[in-house]
């Protein structure tokens, strides 16, 4: 089969006018549900209708968009990802497997190639989870893997995710109807900015995703003694920030002295009464681990309860350690990983297997359909940050890698 390629012109023009949305000195402020995130939204949707996708939203907000195959009724083969970001995020998180994704059915018509399975295009809802904390809500929903706080969830303006869900077409009360059975799709594409340094450091321009990283989110309160900072004798205190520091530390040693998992992170604290002539009474902290083995995920969880035990002992603060989230990792499927190796190969491009340290839409989707990632390199390895950039040749190459796997797909399931 010849090599297909796609438009990079076209889709960095594109990348670009998305990339104005929203756009600020300090960086993307496209946040789920906001106006700049319901205009990227209609963007993509008048981009999809051009390229004579036949659109609909479900009950999620998800963006489902279609494109008929040859052969009666077979499932679809799906690519997507999303378009918010994170507050003073970057142009290339999400916008590049969207933005590609519809590129490749623009070049699918430049080509007059009619694909065998149907294609479509997927938009997740909230995938950031920046409002609501509750990160690949359509995601999720598309895949069955809702929870009931996803259900209440109400943001810090007092507003419910159910009311920001309706105005942007989808309806809380029946979004168990975004599930989908398995067998509807036969795989899942997505393509992403790599979002850390190791393909940009190789110069290697594809990364073929190996896996998705599990999460496990704690919330610990520490709860000490409030008391006068000049009075109160040093062996007479229960100061809550001194265990925190040394319950910040211990995170950090059980992802690195101890082994124990890949990464671990506080990256919240809160501190009450927080005056400098106080004793402080309570600290609240939002932890994190990461590693695609569950397995060490719930060892790090018993080492953090077991530390918090003794550092409270030690201190004499009352620290309480709350699981919750436990994001499961998935992992992608060997001979799409297989499809991946041989389109870039077949467009001349080196790649590599890579693990992602990043959660991603994909994740959730393996719940209901085989899947594979692509990776294309972040300039020094930033994201989530204004300064995330990703050259337009390395966006061409993700599109085109998705375009041939796609092809390649098509070509060998039944
Ligand atoms: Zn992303």
């Amino acid at each position: 089969m010849a090599v297909a390629r796609v438009d990079p012109q076209r889709l960095n023009g594109t990348l670009e006018s998305l990339g104005n949305i929203g756009s600020t000195p300090e960086g993307m402020q496209r946040i789920a549900f906001s106006p700049a995130d319901v205009d990227g939204r209609q963007f993509v949707i008048d981009l999809m209708q051009q390229a004579g996708l036949a659109v609909r939203v479900d009950t999620a907000g998800n963006v489902i968009a279609r494109r008929a195959g040859r052969d009666g009724e077979r499932p679809a083969i799906a690519m997507g990802s999303h378009v918010d970001t994170v507050p003073s995020g970057g142009r290339y998180d999400g916008a590049v497997g969207v933005l590609g994704a519809i590129e490749v059915v623009r070049s699918l018509n430049d080509l007059d190639v009619v694909t065998r399975h149907p294609v479509e295009v997927l938009v997740f809802t909230n995938e950031e989870g920046t409002r609501y904390h509750r990160w690949l809500f359509g995601s999720r929903a598309m895949a069955g893997l809702l929870e009931p706080a996803d259900l209440e969830a109400v943001d810090s303006e007092g507003v419910s995710m159910a009311e920001r869900l309706k105005a942007i077409g989808g309806d809380m009360v029946r979004v168990s109807e975004a599930g989908r059975q398995k067998g509807e799709l036969c795989a899942y594409l997505e393509l992403h900015i790599e979002q850390g340094p190791v393909l940009h450091r190789s110069g290697i321009p594809v990364g073929v995703v190996t896996g998705i990283t599990g999460r496990i989110v704690f919330d610990v309160r520490v709860i000490g003694a409030a008391n006068h900072a000049g009075t109160t004798p040093m062996d007479a205190r229960k100061d809550a920030l001194l265990a925190a520091s040394r319950l910040i530390q211990a995170v950090n040693d059980i992802a690195t002295s101890e082994g124990m998992c890949r990464v671990g992170t506080v990256g919240m604290m809160t501190v009450a009464p927080n005056a400098v002539n106080v004793v402080p009474g309570e600290v609240g902290l939002g932890a994190e681990f990461r590693d695609i083995d569950v397995k060490r995920l719930e060892d790090a969880e018993r080492r953090l309860n077991e530390v918090s035990q003794q550092i409270a002992a030690a201190t004499g603060a009352e620290i309480l350690v709350k699981r919750e989230e436990l994001g499961q990792s998935a992992t992608t499927s060997g001979s799409l990983q297989d499809m991946v190796v041989a389109a870039a190969q077949r467009l001349g491009l080196d790649s590599r297997p890579i693990p992602s340290g990043a959660g991603h839409d994909a994740q959730a989707m393996a719940a209901i359909t085989d899947i594979a990632m692509v990776f294309v390199p972040s300039v020094d390895g930033l994201s989530h940050s204004p300064r995330e950039y990703t050259t337009p040749e390395a966006c061409a190459d993700g599109a085109n890698v998705l375009l041939n796997t796609l092809l390649m797909i098509d070509e060998s399931l039944d």
